[in-house]
């Protein structure tokens, strides 16, 4: 496979102007896969000069030809699904499976939803005064700077791009620096597809120095971010400068809540997916399991069953359920959880360490289940691993208040055949997102965020194009009078 390693700015492929270099490790043997340039201040800068002279005529290309740019891509990314699917999987751990049936087309998804959005994000016209045309326009920013995590690098960088740049944007995007293979090779892709140069600009570097540049830089005007609540407080504080206009997609500590009525084979295999996708590196996981009392016991059986039986393996090994996660210092942090989890009281159901034999040369750890306090740290602290907590409950309010109590509100799930109750919880649920006998359901279309810690501004469908556009309201006087105080 060959791979791009360098710094995409103004549609060329660079070297860092420090010269350094960053190595990028599989974590399924902890080998070094290859290094890539460090983008550090400077190349920033260079970046974000390159997409603000390209800014001018990239807004001005009809919508149309801007959105027809996005559609080439998302054909091109299915032509090289095979490609992509395998580079996702070795960089970042995800099994092949899931980097070939999930990350590649949902990627390819979002790209063609925004390339079709482009000439349908309209303005609007105000019924103001007999004699005014009033009306709304959606202006791009400008200059629109993007970080990202590493826990989903291809899909995120789709979320980012794709309704930036359909709304007239120029971007900066700055890849996670431990998983940055991906993203360079949709920059080619999309050099290839033809984007004019300086439009899109890839700059994988640390966060410190990188991300707080793009966060920090006057020439941006907006920035997107995806990552921890921490980071997204640095990102806050470094952008007052030129008041930038933000866009948060912080953590989470989704409860996903099982009534007694609920289908408990449908509650046990959707709260698997719920939490083990992914190796449960996922904001929107459901990491707290709230349980009714009476179905407690069966519910526990069947679930630390099914995630004892999860097949750990190399994640290229199509038959691979679930791979390392990401960097040996998360496999740590993530163990870790797992000895506060007994510290605070708790009892480990299933799992709670990393494996031995083969896989103790990748970043492993087994999918582990823990009984635990709503008070508990794991139950308060977004661990970000394969493991969940089980609470239970008995009465729906409680059940209310264990999901409530929490920083986050990111996503959030319930398991119920009671419509009344569904709708209720829905309401009253501290969440961006609530699934109802499912979870994880993600869409295009449908408004992607959080309330609380979790950030704010959401992603997808027209929502997002509102957070990549300034609005401007225009008055057109076509046949009134001008107002009489200085007519002479
Ligand atoms: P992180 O906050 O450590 O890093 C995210 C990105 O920010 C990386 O590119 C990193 O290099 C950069 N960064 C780090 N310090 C920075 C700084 N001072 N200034 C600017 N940029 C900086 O997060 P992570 O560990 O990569 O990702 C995991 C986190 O992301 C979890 O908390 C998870 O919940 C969150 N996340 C949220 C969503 C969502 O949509 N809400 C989606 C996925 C992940």
């Amino acid at each position: 496979m060959r791979l791009q390693t360098e710094l995409l700015i103004d549609g060329e492929w660079r070297p860092s102007r420090g010269g350094s270099r960053i190595e990028v490790t599989n974590p399924y043997d902890s080998s070094v896969i290859c290094d890539i340039a460090e983008a550090r201040g400077q190349d920033v800068d260079d970046a974000v000069a390159a997409a603000a002279q390209a800014f001018p005529k990239w807004r001005a290309l009809p919508a149309m030809a801007r959105g027809g740019l996005l559609l080439k891509l998302a054909a091109m990314i299915e032509e090289h699904a095979d490609e992509l699917a395998a580079l996702e999987s070795l960089d970042t751990g995800h099994p092949i499976r899931d980097a070939r049936h999930l990350d590649v087309p949902r990627t390819a998804a979002v790209f063609r939803y925004f390339g079709g959005m482009a000439d349908k994000f309209e303005g609007r016209v105000i019924p103001a005064y007999p004699g005014f045309l009033s009306y709304v326009d959606n202006e791009p920013i400008g200059v629109v700077g993007q970080i990202v995590p590493w826990n989903f690098p291809l899909m995120f960088t789709s979320w980012k791009m794709a309704p930036a740049l359909a709304a007239g944007n120029c971007v900066v995007l700055k890849p996670s620096e431990l998983t940055p293979l991906s993203t360079l090779r949709i920059g080619e892709l999309m050099m290839e597809a033809g984007f004019p140069r300086g439009v899109v600009n890839i700059v994988p570097g640390f966060g410190q120095e990188a991300g707080q540049r793009i966060a920090e830089h006057p020439g941006v005007g907006k920035v997107a971010f995806t990552g921890s609540t921490a980071t997204g407080r640095r990102i806050v504080e470094a952008s007052s400068g030129n008041l930038k206009k933000i866009q948060l997609e912080l953590g989470g500590k989704g409860p996903n809540i099982i009534f007694k009525d609920a289908n408990l084979q449908d509650a046990v295999n959707g709260s698997a997916w719920a939490i083990f996708h992914n190796q449960g590196q996922a904001c929107i996981a459901g990491s707290r399991i709230i349980v009714h009392e009476d179905i407690a016991d069966a519910f526990i059986a069947r679930f630390t069953e099914l995630a004892a039986s999860i097949r750990l393996g190399d994640p290229s090994d199509p038959d691979t359920e679930m791979g390392p996660v990401t960097s040996r210092p998360h496999q740590e942090r993530v163990l870790q959880y797992c000895a506060y989890a007994v510290e605070d009281g708790g009892e480990i159901l299933t799992g709670g360490r990393a494996p031995d034999g083969d896989l103790a040369k990748g970043f492993f750890v087994e999918p582990t289940v823990v009984r635990a306090a709503p008070d508990d740290r794991v139950c308060q602290d977004e661990v970000f691993g394969p493991f969940v907590s089980v609470t239970t409950f008995r009465t729906d309010e409680e059940a209310l208040e264990i999901a409530n109590n929490t920083i986050y509100g990111l996503g959030s799930g319930l398991w119920t055949e009671d419509l009344r109750r569904a709708h209720r919880f829905a309401r009253e649920i501290h969440a961006g997102m609530v699934w109802i006998n499912c979870y994880k359901v993600v869409h295009p279309g449908s408004p992607f965020g959080g309330v609380g810690e979790s950030g704010y501004g959401r992603e997808m469908g027209f929502d997002v194009m509102r957070e990549y556009t300034h609005t401007k309201s225009v008055w057109v006087n076509y046949g009134a009078d001008i107002e009489p105080y200085y007519v002479r």
